[in-house]
């Protein structure tokens, strides 16, 4: 593994640096918009940023230069998100559906299908979800039941999906759908590009422990996908969502660490500044956490290395099971060093840092089960890392 930095990758994080620098004005006002119970404020500010990120094709410099990027690889694509973390200006608002969603569509989409809905995602002026997990299908992906029919050349769709993130606002949805149910399970399931403003589309948003609505159950009842929206071939969804849920795991992985490191340190500035980092058991706890973030980033490390030399990463399972549960321990950590004002809530005339850690602390709950939960990890650990045999 190579632990010096790479020449041409310094470069795009010294541009991007710059960049972010002279448009500070643009996402300064994040620092309080990111509290806002306004959620349709917040929103706009994320779409304008992201925008104004795009006008420069910063976004996905990854992705083709005729498509909306700058033709640049992987990795400049993570350092470009490392650095928005790092100076901790606003996170791209789709984040998930430029990782997921747009990658997937570059291999499998049609070429009708990459020119219409990749310009518009990166530029944020149109949202997507992911339905994916249904009441019944959650780890067990493959039991999905939401059904599509063809009917000519269009798909009817029933069914009802749920914990769709951002169904509320997106416009458009890739969706997994069983089109033929008489063949085994990962054999008869189909992606299909909706529409969510399409007749027969109902959503109704899930309210959250933190009192955020960004997760939705959706109902699709007799809804018209025209069949050129399949991506992929048809009952073959299986290999298309392999490729989506890879590219979840691998690239949000790097950037979450980030984010750690930056939060750590923002933890270590108050610590000093309230005279708490006098206190023995609150120093070494700190330095556990140091150095387990940096145990994380050594992991991260190895995740990039496996990336450039284009092999597929061994460590992804480790990586999300380590950092979730990382990122659990360390916030229950800085609520608890708040004592009493642990129990303040953004607003509150005497809270703490506008109440962050306490709802990323709440929000942390969620970590675990996102993207494959901690238990799903361990089995692809045992049986694929350790080659250990199935239960
Ligand atoms: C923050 C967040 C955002 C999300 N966003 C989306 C989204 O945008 N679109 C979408 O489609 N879905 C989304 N999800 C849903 C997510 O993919 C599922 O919650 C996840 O796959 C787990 O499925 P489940 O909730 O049905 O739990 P289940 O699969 O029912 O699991 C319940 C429990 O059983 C355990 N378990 C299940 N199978 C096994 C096994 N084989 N061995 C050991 N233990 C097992 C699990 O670990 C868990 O503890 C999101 C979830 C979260 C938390």
């Amino acid at each position: 593994m190579d632990f010096e930095p790479i020449a041409s990758l310094e470069q795009t994080r010294q541009e991007f640096r710059s960049w972010l620098q002279a448009h500070r004005s643009t996402w300064a006002p994040w620092a309080s918009v990111r509290h806002t119970e306004d959620a349709a404020q917040r929103v706009e500010f994320l779409r304008h940023w992201q925008r104004t990120l795009q006008g420069d094709r910063w976004v996905a410099v990854h992705f083709p230069e005729n498509l909306g990027g700058r033709g640049a690889s992987l990795l400049e694509h993570l350092v470009v998100q490392q650095e928005l973390a790092r100076a901790d200006a606003p996170p791209l608002i789709n984040g998930a559906a430029i990782s997921i969603f747009a990658p997937t569509l570059l291999v499998f989409g049609t070429l009708e299908q990459q020119r219409r809905y990749l310009p518009p995602l990166l530029a944020a002026d149109e949202l997507w979800c992911l339905g994916f997990s249904e009441p019944n299908a959650g780890s067990d992906l493959a039991s999905l039941r939401t059904r599509a029919e063809q009917v000519g050349d269009t798909f009817v769709v029933n069914g009802q999906k749920v914990w769709t993130t951002y169904a509320n606002q997106a416009n458009y949805g890739l969706f997994l759908v069983r089109t033929n149910p008489s063949a085994p399970p990962h054999k008869g399931i189909s992606c299909l590009i909706l529409d969510m403003e399409s007749p027969g589309v109902t959503v109704r948003p899930l309210r959250e422990i933190t009192g955020d609505t960004d997760f939705n159950e959706v109902f699709l009842e007799n809804v018209v996908v025209p069949a050129t929206n399949l991506v992929g071939e048809l009952n073959r969804g299986w290999e298309v969502i392999l490729t989506a849920l890879g590219h979840e795991r691998g690239t949000l992985l790097l950037v979450d660490h980030v984010r750690r490191k930056v939060e750590l340190e923002e933890l270590h500035r108050w610590l000093r500044a309230t005279g708490k980092a006098n206190d023995l058991l609150v120093r070494q706890r700190f330095a556990e956490f140091w150095t387990e973030v940096t145990i994380m980033g050594l992991h991260g490390l190895a995740l990039i290395s496996d990336l450039q030399h284009g092999r597929t990463p061994t460590n992804v399972s480790v990586l999300k099971l380590y950092g979730s549960e990382l990122a659990q321990r360390f916030l229950d950590f800085a609520v608890t060093a708040q004592g009493p004002y642990a129990q303040l809530w953004r607003g509150d005339l005497r809270v703490v840092r506008d109440g962050a850690w306490q709802h990323a602390w709440l929000m942390a709950r969620a970590m675990t089960i996102a993207s494959g939960t901690s238990e799903i990890q361990r089995n692809i650990i045992a049986q694929r890392l350790l080659g250990l045999p199935r239960s």
